[in-house]
């Protein structure tokens, strides 16, 4: 057997990275069987020139959320909006991934509502996971609340999961709402417990 043949069998055939393909409808499909698992009902394409970054975004973590200086995917251990600024010039596209859920204890901090958000979160991240394997190596996951792994995050001490921590879609500042009104996505306030809520990830791709 000459070395080339020799070569031929044992290599693996890949997917090679920085694909010109872009997001295919098979790349699509491929996505929603994986999301479905996780509770994800729809994941749309979007450029990033979509994406709204506001400073009062982060006006909002800052002032009237818990999780401030409390959680690694929240600020300020996440980028700061100007280093986020710079960080999407990196990038051309994105995906929108969008879940339903209905969560009557969504104003309180009980298991259930834990284990959900879990769940989102590890959808997520494995979608990214997915998409890197699929040769999209930039790609990655910002994710929707503020990571649940632990019932207690570890901040400032070490993360306990820090191949799974992700930075969330607000810490960087981006305002979802706008964002989703740029893809022709309304969006409504639930009033009441009982309606179903919708929760929203991002991946920025390549
Ligand atoms: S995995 Fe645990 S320690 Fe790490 S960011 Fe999430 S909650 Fe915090």
């Amino acid at each position: 057997m000459s070395p080339a043949g020799h070569l031929k069998k044992i290599v693996p055939i890949r997917k090679s990275f920085r694909t010109t393909e872009g997001v295919s409808d098979k790349l699509l499909k491929k996505l929603h069987i994986q999301g479905k698992k996780y509770g994800l009902e729809s994941i749309l394409p979007l450029g990033t020139e979509q994406i709204v970054i506001a400073n009062w975004v982060n006006l909002k973590c800052r002032y009237g959320c818990a999780q401030f200086n409390s959680n690694w995917s929240c600020p300020p251990a996440t980028p700061t909006i100007s280093e986020v600024r710079e960080l999407l010039t990196e990038y051309t596209t994105a995906l929108m991934l969008i879940g339903n859920q209905t969560c009557s204890e969504f104003y309180r901090d009980t298991n259930k509502k834990r284990t959900d958000q879990v769940r989102y979160w590890k959808g997520t991240v494995s979608l990214e996971r997915f998409l890197f394997l699929e040769g999209f190596d930039k790609a990655f996951g910002l994710v929707s609340g503020a990571c649940s792994l632990c019932k207690k995050c570890a901040y400032p001490e070490n993360c306990r999961f820090p191949m799974e921590k992700r930075p969330t879609v607000e810490s960087l500042a981006i305002d979802l709402v706008g964002t989703l009104k740029n893809i022709g996505i309304g969006t409504q306030i639930a009033t009441d417990l009982k309606e179903t809520f919708k929760y929203y990830s991002i991946i920025l791709l390549d």
